[in-house]
């Protein structure tokens, strides 16, 4: 697979020349923050923004989607989106989050409806030029990507070092007229980019490696931490919502007035809300705010990691840290707390 030069200015001109055949969304100034949003020009892309205020996860598993309708007894279709996109700027951390997401929806019951939109994505990953203020990804080890976007831009300067992993990003980077293969040189700079983000994107240290947490969670879940920080939670679930590895959902029919047409939907939930886990006959087996709170914890730091392979699902985006009204959220600060009081064993 090719690694190219490209000048900014060429870039600019590709991303045109996408969007007059393709949807292309990519990252955009709202105010002083950023977003993912459709772009109808190259010059409202913004690759050196510091976070999204979403994650992109919602491009594969949108807030509300509709999985089936149905017309009468037996009559049902599996809707589908089929329409082809491009998704510029992706950062390391939000991809990592993404590849999570790939090896979950694949398990057990592969998830056809998550898998035809990344199948219709073609993923541009950006390394990070701006921390955020919250960022703690060179903890978490998610500072850098190896894998799952279809091309890598880094900054080096005047222009940018590209790299395809895929056909689709090979084809691409064929719309680049003016690319040279990178050099020697190019590709020092970029080490240099990737080895100071391994350093700098670090504004919340945690105190051990990430692969010790699940063990150290093994002996944390009576620690008094869980009922002190759940006192001043809101259970507004923003801290599900922001984050790029948070993917549990609800599934409600749509029943019309005929009562035998209607529509399936799914939709965003999150751990944190009251009523998440409610069954039938009113039975609510976390209904409590420690559990919640712990639960999400237990999530992030030893649940999903013992189902993909001892990765934590937590990629240190520090989006739950600012969403957080009451500060409790930020995962480092528990799992510090708890080391200090558990310690490393
Ligand atoms: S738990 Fe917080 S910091 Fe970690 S990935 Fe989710 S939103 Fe980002
Ligand atoms: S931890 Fe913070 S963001 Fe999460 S539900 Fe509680 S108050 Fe809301």
């Amino acid at each position: 697979m090719s690694i190219k030069k490209i000048a900014k200015k060429e870039l600019g001109l590709l991303v045109d020349e996408l969007i007059r055949t393709t949807k292309v969304y990519g990252v955009k100034a709202k105010g002083d923050r950023f977003d993912f949003d459709l772009l109808d020009s190259s010059t409202e892309l913004k690759l050196d923004y510091d976070v999204t205020l979403q994650p992109p996860k919602k491009f594969f598993q949108p807030p509300c989607e509709t999985l089936v309708t149905y017309q009468g007894q037996g009559n049902y279709k599996s809707e589908y989106d089929c329409e082809k996109f491009v998704l510029l700027g992706v950062h390391p951390y939000d991809m990592i989050a993404i590849n999570q997401m790939d090896t979950l929806f694949s398990q057990d019951n592969y998830d056809s409806h998550y898998f035809a939109r990344r199948n219709n994505a073609t993923i541009v990953a950006c390394d990070v030029v701006t921390p955020s203020k919250n960022v703690f990804a060179s903890s978490m080890n998610t500072a850098v990507v190896e894998k799952g976007f279809d091309v890598l831009l880094t900054d080096i300067g005047d222009s940018y070092v590209a790299q395809a992993a895929t056909e689709k990003g090979e084809q691409l980077l064929a719309g680049v007229k003016n690319a040279a293969d990178a050099s020697d040189a190019d590709l020092k700079k970029r080490q240099g980019v990737w080895d100071k983000n391994k350093k700098d994107l670090n504004k919340h240290e945690l105190k051990c490696s990430p692969s010790y947490l699940p063990k150290l969670l093994e002996r944390a879940y009576d620690n008094p931490i869980w009922e002190e920080k759940a006192k001043t939670c809101f259970s507004c679930g923003s801290c599900n919502q922001v984050c790029p590895t948070c993917y549990c959902f609800g599934v409600q029919d749509d029943v019309n007035w005929d009562l035998t047409s209607g529509k399936r939907e799914r939709f965003w939930d999150g751990c944190l809300l009251d009523g998440f886990t409610k069954v039938a006959g009113e039975h609510e087996f976390r209904k409590n705010r420690e559990d919640r709170f712990r639960h999400r914890l237990y999530r992030k730091g030893k649940y999903v990691p013992s189902k993909i392979g001892g990765e934590i699902a937590c990629v240190g985006c520090g989006r739950c840290v600012g969403a957080c009204l009451p500060d409790i959220a930020n995962p480092v600060n528990v799992y510090n707390k708890l080391i200090d009081d558990i310690g490393i064993i």
